[in-house]
């Protein structure tokens, strides 16, 4: 059943396991972790991103997860970093259970400002909201520990965020970064930094740019030419501490993409003579299925739906 994503969020953080979040852009995406969650009894997000909605079409998302969410599992459905109130007002107005106001780039006051708006909007439709303070690393790394500081969450201000805002859920920087960047090196999360945000803030807090790549992903891709390297983007290890500390909703977005991406070049290569579409796109939705239950397992919700 679909649901605002509060409600899977509160118990989560109460019990000291994650929800996982993940990105998708169409059908198979869709389906690979709507299955591996039915399978594992897990609470889900289904969430899309500003440009999966530009890709597939806000109408089609929702009438896709509106069915989805037959599965006997509670499913949310959330707009990923919306930036764009029109989008985030629509999504609101149009199924959406969950959406994220991304205002991190903008002057604290603002991100103030604009996220209390959208908390009302979602509030009036019980509609949860996510928000985020401080800014997750892409593309560049840092350079200092002077311009970490400032790009990383500060425990006060994320307590007084939070407090200012009536957000439901908050994300914060702790050293994680966006997309398949992080593999050029060890993404180290800053524990105790998150301790001392935990301690604050007692909403579920929400990690993005946490891929971490099985295994089995990693040789598939490596065998395509995929310049993955010996990193392995944040370790299971730090994703176990940040459970523990508070982290209770954990955004998959480049995982998933590598895992289709290595099953659709694996099926290029090997089934050279076929055109069935269908054929093409099952090792990726496999593959797909099979990250999101070693998500669904190292993050511990399994049997929690
Ligand atoms: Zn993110």
């Amino acid at each position: 059943m679909l649901v605002p994503a509060i409600k899977i969020l509160k118990p989560a953080r109460a019990r000291g396991y994650a929800v996982p979040a993940f990105n998708i852009n169409n059908l198979e995406f869709l389906k690979a972790v709507v299955e591996a969650a039915t399978k594992l009894r897990s609470p889900i997000i289904v969430q899309t991103s500003e440009g999966a909605i530009e890709y597939a079409g806000m109408d089609y998302l929702i009438a896709m997860v509106k069915v989805a969410a037959k599965a006997p599992i509670p499913i949310a459905l959330h707009v990923d970093h919306g930036k764009n109130l029109d989008t985030i007002k629509l999504a609101i107005k149009s199924g959406y259970t969950s959406v994220m106001f991304d205002g991190s780039a903008l002057s604290y006051k603002e991100n103030v400002s604009k996220t209390k708006q959208v908390v009302k909007w979602a509030h009036a439709k019980k509609i949860s909201v996510e928000a985020e303070i401080g800014a997750i690393a892409g593309i560049e790394d840092f350079v200092s520990v002077e311009e970490k500081d400032a790009h990383l969450t500060n425990p006060k201000q994320a307590a007084e965020f939070a407090k200012q805002t009536g957000c439901d859920s908050l994300a914060i920087a702790i050293g994680t970064a966006h997309g398949a960047y992080k593999f050029k090196g060890q993404t180290h999360l800053d524990i105790e930094r998150l301790k001392q945000i935990a301690k604050l803030v007692k909403l579920p807090i929400v990690l993005h740019g946490a891929s971490g790549v099985a295994e089995d992903v990693v040789k598939l891709a490596e065998y395509h030419g995929a310049k993955i390297g010996k990193a392995r983007g944040v370790l299971d290890e730090d994703i176990k501490k940040a459970i523990k500390y508070g982290v209770s909703k954990i955004n998959i977005d480049t995982d998933l993409r590598l895992a289709f991406t290595a099953g659709v070049r694996e099926a290029m290569d090997e089934m050279e003579e076929v055109i069935d579409p269908r054929k093409l796109l099952k090792p990726a939705y496999l593959l797909m299925r099979e990250t999101a239950q070693n998500k669904i397992l190292l993050f511990k919700s399994e049997g929690k739906a």
